[in-house]
């Protein structure tokens, strides 16, 4: 009888052994990747750019929410902007005939009181400025695919048509998604169209953001070397990246995985942006409050995605979008007081720091957070769970989290 279960131990043993030698990469990322003594929460907003005048007055209203919302340290609460600094003029394109592509930029007086309220906003530390292309699509895409179809030239038409309501596929500005599957954009053209932005950027703001967020998260080698030798140092991702549009105009699969603070070949830092805050699409406080409670315990970064849609869809829903934003912030304050508010930049600084103050460095902390983190990464979830090991690990986390004083108790899933 003991030979019998000396015997299924060793199995049990051997398999568990095969099973890190399987993963001892993926393992080790987890281990490595920074661990935060503290929750961090930043609001990342999308698409701001050339719009109507009512754009800068929902900007000025998110600014005076987020300057009531402080932290612990003083600081008000963040919302990055990804500024789309240009528009197709379609005025100017139809009367070309669809013969020549022209744009409108922030640099043109109409919208000087976006930049003013961009530019405040910065000033006062809520807003932090972020890359999210000269245009949301790539113009030559667009101008193949006008010629043929009537519902893009009735876009260019429409004088209030955003860039929201583009097919899908086109909103992509870093491939050609003309035809599909997309192809992918010659290296030259990307560094062009790259070094105009960063003239632009300048023009308009006087510097260009450290941080890019490629827009519908559609990016490439090229991109990222562009961005860094314009003097882009962070680079926002879903911890994946996408290099194109299938046949049926989805995303490809993904061609990369990222963590926190990893390091691209380019040099930038990446961060990874993977939980929503869209009020437009029903979402609530709640949602926010339970991703930081989980990214806490992670010992990660709370980034959470969000879009102008939801702040000028209609005056009702810009409201209750506001409201939602303060209930979220307010929220968190209340149920983490040790709460960070910062800019993404400050953030990718802190995540490269080794000897930042708010990366955790006792080693028991750490472990304690690396065990919630093997127990949610979902590449792990099935081999744990059919070794049963999982079984081990949520035991062994749940004494850590007892034993170590300050580690946050709640469940990683
Ligand atoms: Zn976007």
């Amino acid at each position: 009888m003991l030979s019998i279960c000396l015997l299924v131990l060793s199995a049990w043993l051997a398999i568990i052994v095969i099973l890190f030698a399987w993963h001892a990469m993926f393992i080790v990322a987890i281990w490595r990747e920074p661990t935060l003594a503290c929750p961090v929460v930043i609001v990342e907003s999308d698409d701001w750019g050339v719009g109507p005048e009512s754009d800068a007055e929902e900007l000025n209203r998110i600014a005076d929410t987020l300057a009531r919302i402080r932290d612990a340290t003083g600081h008000p609460a963040v919302m990055t902007l990804g500024v789309v600094s240009g528009h197709p003029d379609g005025a100017r394109i139809l009367a070309s005939g669809l013969a020549t592509y022209h744009r409108q930029t922030l640099l043109e007086p109409r919208f000087a009181a976006i930049v003013d309220a961009m530019r405040a906003g910065c000033k006062a530390g809520v807003f932090a400025l972020q890359w999210h292309g000269l245009e949301h699509l790539w113009p030559a895409a667009l101008m193949a695919r006008v010629r043929e179809d009537a519902s893009l030239q009735a876009w260019l038409a429409d004088p209030r048509a955003r860039s929201e309501s583009l097919p899908s596929p086109l909103q992509s500005r870093w491939t050609d998604a003309s035809r599909l599957p997309s192809a992918a954009l010659a290296s030259a053209d990307v560094e062009a169209a790259v070094r105009e932005e960063a003239g632009l950027l300048a023009a308009v703001f006087g510097s260009v953001p450290r941080v890019a967020v490629p827009n519908t998260f559609v990016w490439n080698d090229d991109v990222e070397r562009a961005w860094v030798a314009a003097g882009v140092y962070c680079i926002v991702t879903p911890g994946r990246r996408f290099e194109g549009r299938s046949a049926t105009g989805g995303l490809l699969p993904p061609t990369r995985t990222f963590r926190n603070g990893e390091r691209a070949a380019s040099g930038a830092v990446l961060v990874v942006r993977d939980d929503y805050f869209e009020p437009i699409r029903g979402h609530k406080a709640e949602q926010v409050w339970a991703a930081v409670e989980r990214k806490t315990c992670l010992g990660r970064p709370t980034l959470l995605e969000t879009h102008r849609e939801s702040f000028i869809a209609s005056r009702e829903l810009a409201a209750l979008a506001h409201h939602e934003l303060e209930r979220a912030l307010r929220g968190v304050l209340e149920r983490h007081p040790d709460v960070r508010f910062m800019s993404t930049e400050a953030l990718a600084a802190y995540l490269s720091d080794p000897s930042s103050k708010i990366r955790e460095r006792s080693i028991r902390r750490r472990f304690g957070t690396f065990l919630h983190r093997l127990q949610a990464d979902a590449a792990l979830l099935r081999p744990l769970k059919f070794s049963g090991l999982r079984w081990v690990l949520m035991l062994a986390t749940r004494v850590l989290d007892r034993l170590v004083p300050g580690r946050p108790q709640a469940n990683s899933r």
